[in-house]
């Protein structure tokens, strides 16, 4: 997957930061480019007043970006917490202008509208309701992996591409990968000669015609 997709400036539900004086740092796969900017229009259509801010993202072509052990792929984006007065501004999240209510909102609209792998993310709240998990330094921003365009998925996760394929199954389309789903599963892959062993990869894409 080619890494040359930069985010623009700014956006319907988004601003930016950290970008590098030409944007060198905002250069990320087309899907996560465009899981951004899905996830900027449907926060702007609840929190019009609380535009988020995207962090790096990856160099164009990918590779490593110091410090980041990760954000080599054009996969990984990093997000500021959403402060009270909704200015686009570092915020840790034991400051008073840290809003709490709203950030879990933004991360559970990640989850929902974009493919994600995984949150980083060390509000205690965030990781209780099993939104984020805990990683060192991050208390100022956080960081949301997303899986490539036609990645293996399997039971336990959920985000967008897990919704896309209960639509395409025809079942219940909450984005989230249970038993119910890996049955489905199972049963397309029976009736479409591969293993059916409820593992979405390569191959099941392709029988759902998504490639
Ligand atoms: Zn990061």
């Amino acid at each position: 997957m080619k890494i040359e997709t930069q985010l623009p400036e700014s956006g319907v539900g988004f601003g930016t930061n950290n970008r590098g004086a030409s944007g060198e740092f905002q250069f990320g796969q087309q899907s996560t480019i465009d899981a951004a900017l899905a996830v900027g229009t449907a926060w702007n259509a609840a929190h019009p007043d609380h535009p988020f801010s995207i962090g790096q993202i990856s160099l164009k072509g990918g590779g490593p970006m110091p410090p980041h052990l990760s954000h080599r792929l054009g996969v990984d984006v990093d997000v500021r917490p959403v402060r009270k007065d909704g200015k686009n501004a570092r915020v840790l999240i034991t400051d008073p202008e840290y809003d709490r209510a709203r950030t879990t909102a933004l991360i559970d609209l990640w989850w929902r509208k974009a493919p994600v792998q995984l949150v980083l993310f060390n509000d205690t709240t965030v990781i209780g309701a099993g939104l984020s998990r805990p990683s060192p330094g991050h208390a100022n921003h956080f960081h949301v992996r997303l899986r490539m365009r036609g990645a293996t998925i399997k039971i336990k996760d959920r985000g967008s591409d897990v919704a896309e394929l209960q639509t395409k199954l025809g079942i219940e389309s909450d984005g989230r990968f249970g038993p119910g789903t890996a049955q489905a599963v199972e049963d397309f892959q029976a009736g479409h000669g591969l293993i059916p062993d409820g593992v979405v990869g390569r191959d099941t894409w392709k029988a759902l015609g998504i490639t």
